[in-house]
């Protein structure tokens, strides 16, 4: 008899889990009212201030002038996406205070973008997540070569644990965000911009190729690389921004990857066309769906 209810609890227990996946997998795909971007960094590959630099910029009290390598964050329905994982991850994820990632999606595999991914171990041993890493085989080339330890057959106790998810041109799936890749060029380096909804994140560029344009249209936010005001030959430059931005015709243009070269935040916000503006770290957005 005993054995007969434990049986009986047992199919309830099993069907109450299956019941409880079904309900969990409708809350996981159900449509969200919007998301929040956060700014993880908004420096460029040195970050500002510069080690060393006595500029007024490096030297600037403003906290908006303190720029912490370029990343976002993705939130809805408390779950976090994050974009890039730079040298200033780990500190990022402090001040955000955050405790789980669904996902992180790469950009390119310049250091100032994949560097922080060894500190993944922290959500690997207190939340038993392996991270769930998207990018490109070029990029998990870079990431085999970068973080060989992880990748090795014979794994030494405590390194990170990283699942990679090969991704292309086509739209993928992480969690409930859809990613749809533009294709973009930091000179002759391939650069994946991604547009998710209504927002889109550019980062590390100074070409869209114009068949890329049609994946830009009606947003609310775009997020675009603004270095400095002089002439690069990877990124673009504030004015080369502020044009590809009309362009696009978001109602919101953010601008990130900033360099000490551009200027104090407070005096380049302020000369910026109606609709565009600086970002700093720590900004959120809130983005509709
Ligand atoms: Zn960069
Ligand atoms: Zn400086
Ligand atoms: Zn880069």
């Amino acid at each position: 008899m005993q054995m007969y209810t434990k049986a009986i609890r047992n199919i309830i227990t099993i069907k109450k889990l299956n019941e409880m996946k079904l309900h969990r997998t409708k809350i996981y795909f159900r449509n969200f009212a919007h998301m929040t971007i956060t700014f993880l960094g908004t420096g460029t590959s040195q970050g500002v201030p510069l080690i060393a630099c006595r500029c007024p910029i490096c030297a600037s009290v403003d906290a908006r002038d303190k720029r912490l390598r370029s990343s976002v964050m993705i939130t809805v329905n408390k779950r976090n996406y994050v974009i890039d994982t730079g040298p200033d991850f780990r500190q990022q994820m402090l001040r955000e205070q955050v405790e789980s990632l669904e996902g992180i999606v790469f950009t390119h595999e310049h250091k100032d973008h994949i560097a922080g991914l060894d500190d993944v171990r922290a959500f690997n041993f207190i939340n038993n997540w392996r991270a769930q890493v998207y990018c490109t085989e070029q990029v998990a080339a870079a990431l085999k070569r970068e973080f060989a330890y992880a990748f090795s057959d014979r794994k030494y106790p405590g390194i990170p644990e990283i699942d990679l998810c090969i991704i292309d041109e086509r739209k993928f799936t992480v969690g409930e965000l859809e990613f749809l890749p533009i294709q973009v060029f930091h000179l002759h380096l391939p650069v994946f911009g991604f547009r998710i909804g209504n927002f889109a994140y550019i980062t590390d560029a100074n070409l869209i190729p114009e068949e890329e344009f049609e994946k830009l249209r009606g947003l609310e936010v775009v997020v675009l690389n603004a270095l400095r005001r002089e002439k690069h030959p990877s990124h673009f430059t504030l004015d080369e921004a502020v044009a590809i931005a009309n362009r696009i015709g978001a109602k919101q243009t953010w601008f990130t990857h900033i360099s000490h070269q551009l200027g104090l935040h407070e005096d380049v916000a302020r000369e910026l066309p109606a609709g565009m503006f600086l970002a700093y770290d720590g900004l959120k957005l809130e983005v509709g769906a």
